[in-house]
């Protein structure tokens, strides 16, 4: 029996884990829940699945909760620094990462110290400060165990060939509701368009990142510390369908491929269960179903986002950081009609530009970054408003 700590229980990937838990009562427990602000959900949750932590960050929601709760063992905390204590419990074996953005690298940071497994679904984490959570996990001996569905599938090929050099791996990206589309067009698109997404239902964030084609970026650079690649090794093709998840290319020159049906339970059960898979009853896929497999080159002219993501990577630094703060603020701003779909890129690019570069940060740095791209960013969509108006 695994106790699991779910950091974000109410989202996308904390729902659906929650899911494969429950289908697994004899592998799994639900050791920590955590909720941003969503009190409601993280209580039902709470009830259902009786876990030893239920924290809510938003501190104001705390009476509300622990009121709920009363009559259950459910220790109720609030806050941050409640999420980062609470991951270091002695009886937590693997700490599943599903909250949304930068809150999640202090408790992965954290959980790591305390010696806990990751199941990282958190890639934001990753790109803002891949060089210190990854040799912190050497350093702890601490596994990162990837959920995001390309790595995932990147890391099922891998399994068994630990000796075997990588040549290049290749990330596949949907192209998202926008894939094809003009300069013209993406100028004037909604908010409501961009989040729907073909294949995939997961949080706004993520949906907005997948229509920009930012979400491939992030992955590009998520890709290089999970499996320790340089830029050139990370290519992305575009494959409309969703159904071949990412592929590995060796030095033999022999590809290796994992397939599914876009469905984030299976790569969530495989961290979960690794390196052992379980039977599921899970839609398997049909080759009848889909007859063509298709595939294509990236727009990088109209989706700059993912040209800056590896103008970023190159760079190092914290330039992956202050372009995850950037669009972390232009996402927010487009979901808030304040700025348009090709506005954040604009937003992204001038904090580049902006930003100091400091080529070996430290975590203080990432912090300091994070939160000075932020205020650069907001100033930069204010006055993008003006300009609008
Ligand atoms: P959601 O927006 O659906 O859920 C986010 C979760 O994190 C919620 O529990 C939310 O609480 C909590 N949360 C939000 N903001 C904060 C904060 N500032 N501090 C602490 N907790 C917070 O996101 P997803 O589940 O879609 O994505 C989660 C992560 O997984 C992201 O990093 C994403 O990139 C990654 N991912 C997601 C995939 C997917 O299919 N959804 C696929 C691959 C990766 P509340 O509900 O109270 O707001
Ligand atoms: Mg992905």
């Amino acid at each position: 029996m695994k106790n699991i700590a779910i950091l974000g229980s109410t989202g996308s990937i904390g729902t659906q884990t929650l899911e494969v838990i429950e289908e697994n009562p004899s592998l799994f427990r639900a050791y920590v829940l955590t909720a941003y602000s969503n009190a409601d959900l993280l209580i039902a949750q709470s009830l259902k699945f009786k876990p030893a932590y239920a924290i809510i960050c938003d501190e104001q929601k705390y009476q509300i909760v622990k009121e709920a709760l009363s009559n259950t063992d459910v220790q109720v905390l609030a806050g941050n620094q409640a999420i980062c204590n609470a991951v270091s419990d002695e009886h937590i074996d693997v700490v599943l990462t599903a909250m949304v953005g930068f809150s999640g690298l202090e408790p992965t940071i954290a959980a790591i110290k305390a010696g806990k497994d990751i199941a990282l679904a958190n890639k934001e984490t990753l790109v803002v400060a891949g060089d210190i959570v990854t040799s912190l996990a050497k350093q702890h001996n601490v596994k990162i165990l990837p959920v995001d569905s390309e790595h995932s599938a990147i890391f099922q090929c891998l399994a068994g060939e630990d000796h075997n050099p990588i040549e290049k791996i290749i990330l596949t990206a949907s192209g998202g509701p926008f894939r094809g589309k003009d300069a013209q067009f993406l100028a004037n698109v909604t908010r409501e368009a961009a989040l729907k997404h073909p294949n995939w239902v997961m949080g706004a964030k993520i949906t907005i990142d997948s229509a920009s084609l930012m979400n491939k970026g992030l992955e590009v650079i998520e890709a290089k510390w999970l499996f320790d690649l340089s830029a050139d090794q990370i290519e992305v093709i575009v494959h409309p369908q969703s159904i071949i998840h990412s592929l590995v290319q060796f030095t033999d020159g022999s590809i290796k491929a994992q397939l599914g049906l876009p469905d984030m339970k299976l790569p969530i059960q495989y961290a979960l269960t690794y390196p052992d898979r379980i039977k599921t009853d899970f839609k398997r896929f049909s080759f009848t179903d889909y007859p063509n497999l298709t595939f294509e080159q990236p727009d990088m002219a109209n989706f700059r986002n993912l040209s800056l993501a590896y103008k970023a990577l190159d760079m190092g630094g914290n330039m992956p950081c202050i372009i995850n703060a950037a669009n972390e603020v232009a996402v927010a701003g487009f979901l808030k009609d304040k700025v348009g779909f090709l506005g954040m890129s604009d937003v992204i690019e001038t904090c580049m530009e902006r930003m100091p570069h400091i080529p070996s940060p430290t975590l203080d740095d990432h912090l300091n970054t994070d939160k000075e791209t932020r205020i650069l960013a907001d100033n930069l969509i204010a006055a993008y408003g003006a300009v609008k108006a």
